[in-house]
């Protein structure tokens, strides 16, 4: 388990807490402004691998405290497939949005928060 501290008044919470105990922040909603970048299409992955991946990824970045997850595709099947799980996830709300990378179509840039 990652412990984190809150953004506002430094006090060490658990991650898997929504509010600090100490200053009421929501804890969701913090944010560094950094954004985590993770490949998961060049090591020859398989479509059902690269997919959990990116969702042990996307699950992991969302209990700390970057703001986005950029992931790498690459262009072809598992691209599509991305995009379809997260437009799941974003219909979910467990992502803010998502789009491609306009100078990179081989990328995906996910809102966490
Ligand atoms: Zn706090």
């Amino acid at each position: 388990m990652v412990d984190r501290a809150c953004l506002d008044c430094g006090m060490r919470v658990a991650a898997t807490m929504q509010h600090c105990p100490k200053c009421d922040n929501d804890l969701s909603t913090q944010h560094d402004g950094s954004t985590i970048t993770v490949d998961i299409a060049h090591q020859g992955e398989r479509v059902s691998e690269a997919l959990r991946k990116m969702q042990r990824e996307v699950d992991l970045a969302r209990r700390g405290v970057a703001m986005r997850i950029r992931i790498i595709v690459g262009s072809g099947l598992i691209r599509e497939e991305v995009m379809f799980v997260l437009r799941d996830l974003e219909y979910r709300g467990e992502i803010k949005s998502f789009d491609l990378e306009q100078k990179n179509p081989g990328a995906v840039l996910i809102n966490l928060k």
